[in-house]
């Protein structure tokens, strides 16, 4: 990704571990040979008054344990070590030495309950309220509030500015696959509408499909990465109304290179931005020419050594630093043109080129 949602955005993020805490002990106090405390008592204690009016949570936790006391010795164990994989967020996320196995490895007598679990307590984040304020709004205002506008896994779409519907939350690890992280926010980063619903969807950012472990970012801690285009070919992409654009090579620049291979995975950014570049490159160079004109009228009359020369001072001056307006992508357009114009090979073909964007700007 782009860059990283604040950690201060979770400061609301008590929901799932508690529901976790009390699913575990209950299951303690089953292997034990007794029952789980009853409601609400079951309850972590900083929780229980916020959530003891929630029945429906009393009846999902009550039939879990109704069918993890039918399971044998080993299906407990294997239910316990499923919940402390899934639940061991971020960590899992970076380190593939750790396994992290999905709702189809339990025990088929607990995955509805398991399931059934999962959507309600997704769902109550968007109803339990801390002063009168749901708990995904206080997520996605603390977002909002640090300055995030574009989304941080393509940086191509605006988010909702405050005062309109929210983005929608991306569940990084599925909620189809791992149910015990349905309601941590640590696992659910707002994304863009086609990153969520066109490019990740419901895929596992912990398994390729075929079944082999690969890493993503943390969406709250990283790794972030830099777009470069160094190494696209001046003159030689794809013919995009009656002009070649550059062949564009998209690298993410960053370490480790397996998350961003994970990233560029599920939600196709090289591409995207090879797309987004074809589109929007031309429209970027003709105002450039249209500065420079308006900078300088006589600018007109200058050889195209001279226009070439101006290209830096733009980047510079007028170009936006940051994420808006996929300044990122567009710098990095511009670069590609100066190297051009540098060029011993294709330089002079370059600065002709760009040349006569100046002398025709309108
Ligand atoms: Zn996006």
């Amino acid at each position: 990704m782009l860059f990283t949602y604040p950690v201060e955005a979770l400061a609301c993020n008590w929901l799932n571990d508690n529901i976790i805490a009390s699913l575990v002990d209950g299951m303690t106090a089953i292997d034990g040979g007794g029952t789980p405390l009853a409601w609400p008592n079951c309850l972590p204690g900083a929780t229980r008054e916020s959530l003891r009016r929630q029945t429906g949570l009393r009846n999902r936790l009550t039939s879990f344990w109704a069918a993890y006391a039918n399971l044998t010795p080993d299906g407990r164990t294997t239910v316990r070590d499923v919940v402390l994989q899934q639940t061991n967020v971020p960590n899992v996320y970076g380190d593939t030495t750790l396994h992290c196995c999905s709702l189809d490895t339990l025990p088929p007598e607990v995955q509805p309950a398991a399931e059934d679990l999962a959507d309600y307590a997704f769902d109550k984040l968007s109803s339990l309220k801390v002063d009168g304020t749901a708990l995904r709004d206080i997520h996605f205002k603390a977002i909002q509030d640090s300055g995030v506008k574009v989304c941080p896994f393509c940086g191509l779409q605006n988010f909702q500015p405050a005062g309109l519907k929210r983005n929608a939350l991306d569940h990084l690890m599925p909620i189809s696959k791992y149910p015990f992280v349905s309601s941590d926010f640590r696992n659910l980063p707002p994304a863009c509408h086609a990153c969520n619903s066109l490019y990740k969807k419901d895929a596992d950012v912990l398994y390729d499909n075929a079944g082999n472990r690969r890493s993503c970012c943390d969406p709250y801690g990283g790794p972030v990465y830099r777009v470069s285009l160094l190494g696209s070919r001046f003159g030689e992409g794809n013919d995009v109304g009656g002009y070649t654009m550059p062949r564009w090579s998209v690298s993410l620049e960053g370490e480790p290179a397996l998350q961003a291979n994970t990233w560029d995975a599920i939600y196709r950014v090289k591409l995207r931005y090879e797309h987004t570049l074809d589109r929007d490159f031309l429209g970027w160079i003709k105002r450039f020419a249209l500065w420079l004109v308006r900078e300088d009228p006589a600018v007109r009359d200058k050889p195209p050594d001279e226009i070439s020369e101006e290209v830096p001072r733009y980047v510079e001056n007028v170009l936006q630093e940051g994420f808006d307006d996929a300044s990122f992508l567009k710098a990095e357009a511009f670069q590609v043109v100066a190297s051009a114009c540098d060029d011993d090979e294709v330089g002079e073909d370059a600065r002709a080129w760009l040349a006569n964007f100046v002398y025709y700007a309108t």
